[in-house]
């Protein structure tokens, strides 16, 4: 079975900054998409803001089995039509991996229900992950440390909710820790944070973070079938019921109405 795995990406700072056009000539999505591709039983292809519908049209996502988001200067951008569907998708049993300043994307606050707020600084400092779930499968292959020789800081406290599960965190040398990989689960779908992968560093060029990827790949593949009508609410007339009552009492809805939502 093929993971079939959409790599989106705002694509912004690539059309616009020489450092970071250099280090991923192809776009962030386009290095992490051939990382993907160069693992079996992954096919990985991209999406950016640009396109219509932000390259993520419903017909699409409903062939998607995991979405990786990286987002920064245009989160704003992002239709909320495109957040809601995603959202929904995800709820239905899409796997989602929200990479680093996608803390602040509008589908991962929706989904967190949280600020997902942070303290940051941009000084090439040197970053330690450590794993902190080793038997988890998305640290599979990685030591118990690895290090970053420049990374962007991320500090606690981190606005989300209490993770199901931390795999990583990291230290930073002006001292601040992070929680660094996350997951929850929301609806049918399985949902990872992982923070490195500031845009004027390499990071996605490192063999362990391309590790990491990889693995959360394959852990957030839901391989059951996508729940259907996720956000239904239907009204189920007494007729309908199990066993058979009698309707008593005063009530607002008529037979087989819709509900507000
Ligand atoms: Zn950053």
């Amino acid at each position: 079975m093929t993971i079939k795995t959409v790599v989106w990406n705002e694509n912004v700072h690539e059309q616009h900054n020489k450092v970071v056009s250099d280090i991923y000539p192809e776009g962030i999505h386009g290095t992490i998409a051939a990382s993907l591709n160069a693992v079996p039983g992954i096919s990985a292809s991209t999406a950016t803001l640009q396109e219509p519908e932000h390259g993520l049209p419903q017909d699409r996502l409903d062939q998607t089995d995991v979405l990786l988001w990286w987002g920064h200067a245009a989160h704003g951008d992002v239709e909320d039509a495109v957040v809601e569907r995603v959202a929904e998708a995800v709820w239905s049993g899409m796997g989602l991996i929200v990479l680093h300043s996608g803390h602040f994307a509008k589908v991962f606050k929706r989904l967190m229900g949280t600020p997902c707020n942070l303290t940051w600084r941009e000084a090439g400092e040197r970053e330690r992950l450590w794993v902190t779930a080793r038997n988890h499968p998305i640290v599979a292959g990685l030591p118990d440390h690895f290090e970053l020789e420049n990374e962007e800081m991320y500090g606690e406290p981190f606005g989300i909710p209490e993770p199901e599960q931390t795999i990583m965190i990291s230290w930073f040398q002006g001292g601040e820790v992070f929680r660094s990989g996350a997951t929850w689960t929301r609806g049918a779908g399985r949902v990872f944070y992982f923070r490195p992968g500031h845009e004027t560093y390499p990071t996605y060029h490192n063999e362990n973070v391309q590790t990491v990827l990889a693995n959360a790949v394959q852990w957030a593949h839901n391989p059951a079938a996508r729940v259907q009508n996720v956000t239904d609410a239907p009204n189920v007339p007494v007729e309908a019921a199990l066993e058979p009552f009698e309707a008593r009492g005063p009530k607002l809805h008529a037979d087989g109405e819709e509900g507000f939502k």
